[in-house]
């Protein structure tokens, strides 16, 4: 199955809560604010009802996979890797998935959505351990340095970028806002993610 490439904004509305997709915007003027934002996209959108066991599985592994901008079979090669793992499938899924390199470089400050970050990556512009890595897939590891080519530390987008995300980076992660460079200090801890996602519900859904 090809990416999505309609309106993030539709998968939001559709899982009923700001997954953040759009950058900045989410903050300021998030379409879920206004009055037809919270109907569900669609004719069937105003629909009420109870959501079957089912649907609460489904629709918490589809929010996961738009949160990360995966597509429905990188997404269950992602949860095949994690439950050959070992420990908790829930838990390996999301380190798996916090540990690709466009979501280290949103989580760094250096793109305002995970979709920028994955553009930045795509294009060259990022570099682990001072090599162009172009794989948003990349996992990163423990001690890896994650900065931006010589060139695009002026881009004005990235130096704003920076001044605003301090206070949000894990602590899994530093940043050194004066060489812009980021440390991979540990691993993701046990159900971290950027936003929250029941990984227990994704494992029922893949158990079925
Ligand atoms: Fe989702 Fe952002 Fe659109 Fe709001 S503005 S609906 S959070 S993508």
């Amino acid at each position: 199955m090809s990416r999505y490439l309609g309106s993030v904004c539709k998968l939001c509305r559709r899982e009923k809560e700001r997954l953040f997709l759009k950058g900045e915007r989410c903050s300021s003027k998030c379409t879920l604010d206004r009055k037809r934002g919270k109907n569900g996209p669609g004719q069937h959108g105003t629909t009420k009802g109870r959501m079957s066991d089912y649907a609460k599985h489904l629709r918490e592994k589809q929010k996961a996979r738009r949160i990360y901008g995966l597509t429905e079979e990188q997404f269950s090669h992602y949860y095949k890797m994690a439950e050959k793992m070992k420990g908790s499938a829930g838990d390996n899924l999301l380190k798996l998935l916090e540990s690709r390199l466009d979501n280290v470089v949103y989580r760094l400050g250096l793109a305002s959505s995970k979709r920028m970050a994955r553009q930045i990556v795509n294009h060259g512009n990022v570099l682990v351990n001072e090599k162009k890595i172009d794989l948003p897939r990349y996992q990163v590891k423990v001690g890896d340095v994650i900065t931006v080519p010589e060139k695009y530390k002026s881009n004005a987008i990235i130096k704003k970028l920076i001044e605003k995300t301090m206070g949000y980076i894990p602590a899994w992660l530093s940043f050194d806002k004066n060489k812009i460079a980021g440390t991979v200090l540990g691993e993701p801890p046990a159900g971290e993610s950027s936003h929250p996602i029941n990984s227990q519900l994704i494992v029922e859904y893949y158990s079925k």
